[in-house]
């Protein structure tokens, strides 16, 4: 993608009531990907298409794939168009992000997720949907109830395709494919496109068009990135000092016990902060989002899998409070901040037995900074990243709804870090926490 102007949305094809509707949303000119897919799409191409998060993938095949269901009507029950995505916050971000456009056209869009009600999904479904936005299990389970029919479908997207091969999705996103008419038109957007996907590609995308920008996240120019080497012992105080900071921060860990363990200590240090991970019900993650989405809650402490896909404006930190263990999950956490051109800090905190393995993912995530010490005198890493200390008043939790592990999750959240891992950290933990002073002992949860 050159630097030469891009075209208006209108000389990309795209009809003047989806113009004005983009217009009243914001969005008054395409980015590189949107100029690159649109008229490919509209001509009918299988796409392939590959851009860094935060690049405009969703409105690339959305837009155009709204226009070619325009005109035509679908059968209750068989939505002319399915887009895949890996978890139910995507798909409810992409519902939101299409929805406006659709009603532009005369569309109706629909989520079908795991975690709420089948019934109520049905019936929907019976009603007429143009465009079912969809997780693959969810949708999978309605295909077999034969509640949903993909015999009218024209337009299938998958999107994240390498994180649905990561999680495991990739069987029942090939029995949904399978569904489709031979010769509905594919689309496949990833960030990366590698592995698993390439089998997906070969077998169900016919002759694509691919449109890839080079540039990883790491390269972006507003994302600026820190290494902190922390002593164990002031893990925990130390991350409560930077999520004390103003401004939305996202906080990563490695195992849902973690995000459980984490949010815990930040209230106690008086820290309101949202947990988001695959085994808190639908709703306590709607609200979370939706909480740090309006800066209510300016903390969420997430796992990679609750928090893939997401994007919030404005998060100006991104913590990795667990480094990740390989670089396209730094590069995946690393992109929910500096979104759209915005600025934003990156910071891994690395302890030092983390040290060898982090460099090792850190450089093949094309970061090489210097890392800055905590703990000594040396406090330029306050200074990137505003910690402060916090107020050590606990908070309540901020939502209603203690969240107990659900033995029946639901059948597309079975992503990794279940419940192996929690033993981690649990000693280590407890010396270097977030605890003002040895007056207040961990709150429980759900106390209120
Ligand atoms: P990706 O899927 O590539 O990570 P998204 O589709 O989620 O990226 O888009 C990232 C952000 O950019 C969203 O907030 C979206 O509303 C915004 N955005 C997308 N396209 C445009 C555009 N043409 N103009 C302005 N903002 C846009
Ligand atoms: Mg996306």
């Amino acid at each position: 993608m050159s630097d030469r102007p891009l075209p208006t949305f209108a000389q990309l094809g795209l009809p003047t009531p989806l113009v004005h509707a983009l217009g009243r949303a914001g969005i008054a000119a395409p980015f590189p990907i949107q100029a690159a897919t649109i008229p490919d799409i509209l001509a009918g191409r299988d796409v392939l298409g590959r851009g860094p998060t935060g690049s405009g993938k969703t409105l690339a095949f959305g837009l155009p794939l709204l226009v070619r269901l325009k005109g035509g009507a679908s059968r209750p029950g068989r939505p002319r168009a399915i887009v895949l995505a890996p978890t139910r916050e995507l798909a409810a971000q992409i519902e939101k992000a299409l929805d406006e456009p659709a009603l532009a056209l005369g569309l109706r869009t629909s989520a079908i997720v795991g975690g709420v009600p089948f019934k109520g999904q049905a019936t929907r479904l019976a009603r007429v949907v143009d465009v079912v936005i969809a997780t693959p299990g969810r949708l999978a389970d309605h295909l077999a109830q034969g509640t949903i029919m993909l015999d009218d479908v024209l337009v299938t997207t998958v999107d994240e395709a390498d994180h649905m091969a990561e999680l495991g999705f990739l069987p029942q996103v090939t029995e949904i494919l399978d569904r489709t008419p031979a010769s509905a038109q594919r689309l496949l957007f990833s960030a990366t496109l590698d592995g698993e996907v390439d089998t997906l590609v070969a077998r169900y995308l016919n002759d694509p068009v691919t449109h890839a920008t080079a540039a990883a996240v790491a390269a972006v120019d507003t994302m600026e990135h820190h290494v902190l080497h922390v002593p164990r012992e002031i893990k925990y105080a130390t991350v409560a000092r930077i999520a004390a900071r103003s401004g939305k921060t996202l906080l990563f860990v490695r195992t849902k016990a973690g995000v459980d363990r984490l949010t815990d200590e930040l209230h106690a240090a008086g820290i309101p902060a949202g947990g988001l991970h695959g085994d808190k019900p639908q709703g306590h993650r709607t609200r979370t989002l939706a909480a740090f989405t309006d800066g209510t809650v300016p903390v969420l402490v997430a796992t990679d899998v609750a928090a893939r896909g997401i994007h919030v404006d404005d998060v100006s930190l991104v913590v990795h409070v667990d480094p990740p263990t390989e670089s396209k999950a730094y590069l995946h956490r690393a992109g929910r901040t500096a979104r759209a051109g915005e600025t934003g800090v990156v910071v891994t905190v690395v302890t030092e037995d983390e040290r060898g393995p982090a460099g090792k993912v850190m450089r093949a995530a094309g970061v090489d900074v210097d890392p800055l010490d905590v703990g000594g005198l040396d406090r330029r890493w306050e200074d990137v990243t505003g910690a402060r200390e916090p107020s050590g008043t606990p908070v309540p939790e901020p939502e209603a709804s203690p969240a107990p592990p659900k033995k029946d999750a639901p059948t597309d959240r079975r992503g990794p870090g279940s419940q192996r891992g929690v033993r981690g950290r649990g000693g280590a933990r407890r010396d270097g926490t977030a605890r003002p002073g040895p007056g207040q002992s961990r709150r429980r949860r759900g106390g209120n």
